[in-house]
């Protein structure tokens, strides 16, 4: 039995801390001792979800204890977690494509992912998990194929950011696109996910990165993460005309031969489709979920639109390279965690999220 601290929402809105007691692992299971959770939009969300709940589903830290059925990991090593936790034999996992796995709830409401439902007491009664996860919390208890090894020298508060917004970043250009040395690439909106894009981009040899935003910061930060051109938008800017016009100005009045939509504005789902050429490919990074008008013209002629799932993540594949990408200085992590925060200070860490102060916030633990 450990006690474990842990950031507990109701569902109701609202979170507090809780001291939880987790079981010693079973079969597959690792108790994982969390250094650092990232905190995202996503973790805001999660207290509306009507249920209670152990927060956060970003994490890095290290096995404390290992179950019976563990084959890779032991005792001491350092892992990242990963919240698309793929079964590894439904027909999407078998064709490669884990990150939208059957058996994983994410997709289909399935909980195929959790450790053993009853092993976490908190209040008296059994608790779960944030997307399996629960990085919020001292210790967690999560399923072999939850988590990848931390490569040395990466630091736990750069390493946790991985599974989320950097997957998603990078895995919608190497994974979702066929981009290669010489492509051109808009990027709508310079945040943290599409800091992400853009470092990929580069890393991947286009020869224009063209970074939109609407504020002038956000440009200059893009400028650090590769980007060679620069579109400062208007607030406002009806069928998107202004940044068009824009991109076909660096583009040869072509349009650009990629487009990544990265800012979660559900009015400008369809802004990709107006920034690229013919034949050109849109890619919906940002996650819009909700109905929106757009004019079918916008698709002329021959355009695709694409919507990947966590940049099509496949953890066994994708968090290697991403790690040696960092190693080797190519790919910034480091950079894009803005200030670290303690258990007691999630409230502060979603404020200044929420008044854009921030690219990401991280917890850290001890
Ligand atoms: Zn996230
Ligand atoms: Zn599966």
């Amino acid at each position: 039995m450990t006690l474990s601290k842990a950031i507990v929402t109701n569902g109701d809105g609202s979170f507090s801390i809780k001291e939880t007691e987790i079981a010693a692992p079973k079969k597959d299971e690792l108790l994982i001792k969390v250094e650092a959770s990232g905190v995202c939009h996503t973790d805001f969300d999660s207290m509306s979800w009507g249920q209670k709940l152990i927060m956060g589903h970003e994490g890095a830290g290290t096995v404390s204890a290992v179950g019976p059925d563990v084959n890779d990991f032991k005792v001491g090593d350092k892992v990242i977690l990963n919240w698309a936790i793929p079964c590894g034999h439904c027909s999407p996992c078998s064709d490669g494509h884990q990150n939208i796995c059957e058996e994983n709830s994410f997709v289909t409401g399935k909980g195929h992912g959790h450790s053993s439902l009853e092993s976490t007491i908190c209040d008296t009664q059994p608790i779960k998990r944030s997307f399996h996860l629960g990085t919020m919390a001292e210790y967690t208890l999560v399923r072999e194929a939850a988590v990848c090894h931390l490569q040395e020298n990466i630091p736990y508060t750069s390493a946790c950011i991985i599974g989320c917004g950097v997957m998603t970043g990078v895995g919608s250009v190497w994974n979702a696109t066929n981009l290669t040395a010489g492509s051109s690439a808009a990027i709508l909106g310079c945040g943290g996910v599409g800091l992400n894009v853009i470092q990929a981009c580069k890393i991947a040899g286009a020869s224009k990165i063209i970074a939109i935003d609407v504020a002038q910061e956000k440009l200059d930060l893009a400028r650090e993460f590769g980007a060679t051109h620069f579109v400062l938008a208007p607030k406002s800017d009806p069928n998107f005309s202004s940044i068009k016009k824009s991109v076909q100005d660096l583009t040869n009045n072509r349009g650009a031969d990629y487009s990544f939509e990265c800012t979660a504005i559900p009015e400008l789902g369809a802004a990709p489709l107006a920034l690229i050429k013919n034949s050109g490919t849109a890619i919906q990074v940002s996650g819009i979920e909700q109905k929106i008008n757009f004019d079918c013209e916008l698709f002329e002629w021959d355009k695709i639109y694409l919507n990947p799932l966590y940049g099509k993540c496949n953890p066994q594949k994708d968090f290697p390279k991403i790690q040696d990408f960092y190693l080797s200085g190519a790919l910034k992590l480091d950079e894009l965690v803005s200030k670290t925060y303690t258990i007691n200070q999630l409230q502060n860490a979603f404020d200044d999220m929420h008044n854009g102060k921030i690219a990401k916030a991280v917890i850290v633990f001890n």
